[in-house]
């Protein structure tokens, strides 16, 4: 390691996630370059660090990267996750979550550099046969994007075995809300997901459409475990730091370990905004599971996190915050 400040590579620092984490890094004094291509990311949302825009397609631009910069550690937030679309155009997803993934693995190998943090998804357990899900569920992706993302973690244990290339894959859950800053926050195009799509139809007066109302679930919508950007961030911190000291390769699954529903979220937002939403019910979305709830206690435990938005209300809050200075 540097004798200075640890110097971390963010792939992907422009997206939702990624620019969190490179407000926290640099927050708490780490050096860091930022790898984007804004396919998806958006360079506003980059806060600091050293910003380099190009893609993990270019080998020769990894090269020199890793050749100029004292890279310590890489994080890697860069992938297309629209579960809809992966359906439709699997290639798409391999190419660019596996593929090229495996250009930085093998860039990060040949520059003897072995400490890797990656954002992996509970889309690799597939259909839950229990709740809550424990990294040692069955692993049974039902779509292409769970599948590239678990490839990428079966391909990093080998890269443990074969190189010694140490591993922290962290299994996000429903991923919400925005900086307490109120600077950056989630900005996908198109959005897809719930908690933007029903504050956006706080601020532009349409109906939120809700994705089945059939399920077996005690309101019959879907329930999700949503957990805060900045805590996904700390639990990324603290993966990092068990690196730096010598940790081995792990999974961790990151959630809050309590499930909302749809129709909760939009009573929790309209209570938030002190506005009207409305609401309309619609045919299911196909591939929803109807629960997904975390079990994160091997995360609570084993790396000391401590979510601090453990209320879905605080989540929304800082997304009304966000998504309000945006319209
Ligand atoms: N959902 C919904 N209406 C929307 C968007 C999402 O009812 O406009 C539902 C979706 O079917 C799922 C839940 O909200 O049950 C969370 O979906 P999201 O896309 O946010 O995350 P996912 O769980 O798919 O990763």
């Amino acid at each position: 390691m540097s004798a200075s400040n640890p110097t971390v590579l963010v792939i992907g620092g422009a997206g939702y996630i990624g620019s969190h984490m490179v407000r926290e890094l640099i927050e708490k004094n780490y050096s860091v370059v930022v790898l984007d291509n804004f396919s998806t990311g958006h360079r506003q949302l980059v806060t600091g660090g050293q910003l380099i825009e190009g893609g993990l397609g270019n080998v020769d631009l990894l090269r020199d990267i890793f050749s100029k910069y004292p890279i310590d550690a890489v994080m890697h937030f860069a992938a297309f996750s629209l579960v809809g679309e992966s359906v439709q155009a699997p290639l798409k997803y391999y190419r660019n979550n596996v593929a090229e993934t495996i250009n930085l693995i093998e860039t990060m190998i040949g520059h003897g550099i072995k400490r890797f943090i990656f954002s992996s998804t509970a889309a690799v357990y597939g259909e839950p046969e229990k709740i809550p899900i424990a990294e040692n569920h069955p692993l049974n992706p039902t779509n292409p994007y769970g599948s590239t993302k678990l490839t990428v973690e079966r391909m990093l244990a080998d890269c443990d075995t074969a190189h010694g290339l140490k591993s922290i894959s962290l299994r996000y859950f429903n991923a919400a809300g925005a900086h307490p800053s109120g600077m950056i926050g989630e900005m996908h195009e198109p959005e897809s997901h719930l908690i933007p799509l029903v504050l956006r139809a706080v601020l532009s007066h349409v109906p939120i459409k809700i994705f089945g109302s059939d399920y077996p679930t005690p309101d019959g919508t879907c329930i999700r475990d949503y957990v805060h950007v900045c805590d996904l961030a700390q639990a990324h911190l603290l993966a990092l730091q068990t690196l730096l000291e010598g940790g081995g390769s792990q999974v961790f699954n990151l959630g809050n370990s309590v499930g909302f529903s749809v129709r909760q979220v939009i009573e929790l937002a309209r209570q938030v905004t002190g506005r009207a939403i409305e609401a309309v019910e619609h045919d299911r979305r196909p591939g929803d599971p109807a629960v997904l709830v975390a079990d994160s206690s091997k995360a609570r435990r084993i790396l000391g996190w401590s979510p601090v938005y453990e209320n879905l209300e605080a989540i929304i809050e800082s997304a009304w915050r966000w998504h309000r200075s945006q319209h």
